[in-house]
């Protein structure tokens, strides 16, 4: 820092970074000069308390009629976008953008991270909400850096985003396709351990409650009309002494695999599991193949109770895994 006035002509900013009153000079990487007050960037962030505490450079003697050299002057390495975002979330006077893009969200939240602002991160980060479903991939990198608490008491906003995410990435199997925004580059990899973990452990969740836990409730003939009217061989067993037909067997385990991979109940309405289960019922149980209109509306009215009780099914047991930062305590690498 230094008060000497700038020798390299530079623009001002726009409102209220243009009040040359304030006492202090934050100048972008591309020359744009920010008029800021030193006291209350001070009071916010103890890296400027630290860099406006150092013991200045003798003045100057005055070059111009304005008062440029009894300002505090800064060189900051942010251009002036990212200066004017950041110090809107910093500066009560400043209007802050309604609508703000995922890169420019986490430009904010690296340099409250590296001007030590948590509160301006905690501020911006539920902003990211509206970007779950979109990008869950970039929210989840952005709030995994905030979460990794063991401490349940401490979790921040980091946690029940990235949560959120997590869940949401549920949909896709892994591995993901990377994000193309620049920010995702200097994500570290390691965040995306845990993530890994919870949707293997949410697979394996799905696989359980279907194959295990509620399969008589999947292969109960008194339920479902395409198991009751079925006289096709019953040679799978299904527990209490009740057997289905083979063909059943066959859209269970496929069922099963297809979930374990996208273990969300939203899997079975982007697969369209309506339309392959009737195919299924109509096709490959032989003796209801021919099955006529009446009964057909009926098994169709059934199949729609089924899909959904399975989805009640898949999001219970996907409610019980725990996305677990404990094991690794990732931060986004300060420029
Ligand atoms: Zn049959």
């Amino acid at each position: 820092m230094s008060t000497e006035k700038p020798a390299e002509p530079s623009l001002t900013a726009d409102t209220p970074f243009d009040d040359h009153n304030a006492d202090t000079i934050l100048r972008s990487s591309d020359k744009v000069d920010f008029y800021v007050h030193g006291a209350m960037l001070s009071l916010a962030s103890p890296v400027f308390h630290d860099l406006f505490d150092l013991p200045e450079a003798p003045t100057p003697r005055p070059t111009s009629p304005t008062s440029y050299t009894m300002k505090r002057f800064v060189e900051m390495a942010e251009d002036r976008h990212s200066l004017d975002l950041f110090l809107r979330w910093c500066d009560t006077r400043a209007s802050i953008p309604v609508e703000m893009s995922i890169p420019d969200i986490a430009m904010v939240i690296r340099l409250a991270d590296k001007f030590q602002m948590d509160s301006v991160a905690s501020r911006i980060g539920p902003h990211l909400y509206r970007f779950v479903e979109s990008e869950p991939l970039s929210v989840y990198a952005i709030a995994a850096c905030h979460a990794s608490l063991t401490d349940e008491a401490k979790a921040t906003w980091g946690n029940a985003l990235a949560k959120h995410a997590a869940k949401q990435l549920l949909i896709l199997p892994m591995p993901f396709q990377p994000p193309v925004h620049e920010f995702f580059r200097d994500v570290p990899a390691i965040i995306l351990e845990p993530l890994y973990h919870y949707h293997k452990m949410c697979g394996a969740a799905v696989r359980q409650t279907i194959d295990e836990e509620n399969k008589e409730w999947i292969c109960d003939p008194s339920r479902w009309p395409w198991l009751h009217q079925c006289t096709c061989p019953k040679t799978w067993y299904v527990g209490s002494s009740k057997y289905a037909p083979a063909w059943w067997k066959g859209y269970v385990t496929r069922l099963c695999e297809l979930l374990e991979n996208q273990p969300s109940a939203s899997t079975i309405l982007k697969l369209d599991l309506k339309d392959v289960l009737m195919s299924i019922i109509t096709g490959q149980c032989q003796c209801t193949a021919g099955a006529n209109a009446v009964k057909l509306a009926e098994v169709l009215r059934k199949v729609e109770e089924f899909i959904s009780g399975l989805m009640d099914i898949i999001e219970k047991a996907v409610d019980k895994v725990v996305l677990d930062f404990t094991k690794t305590k990732p931060s986004l690498p300060i420029a």
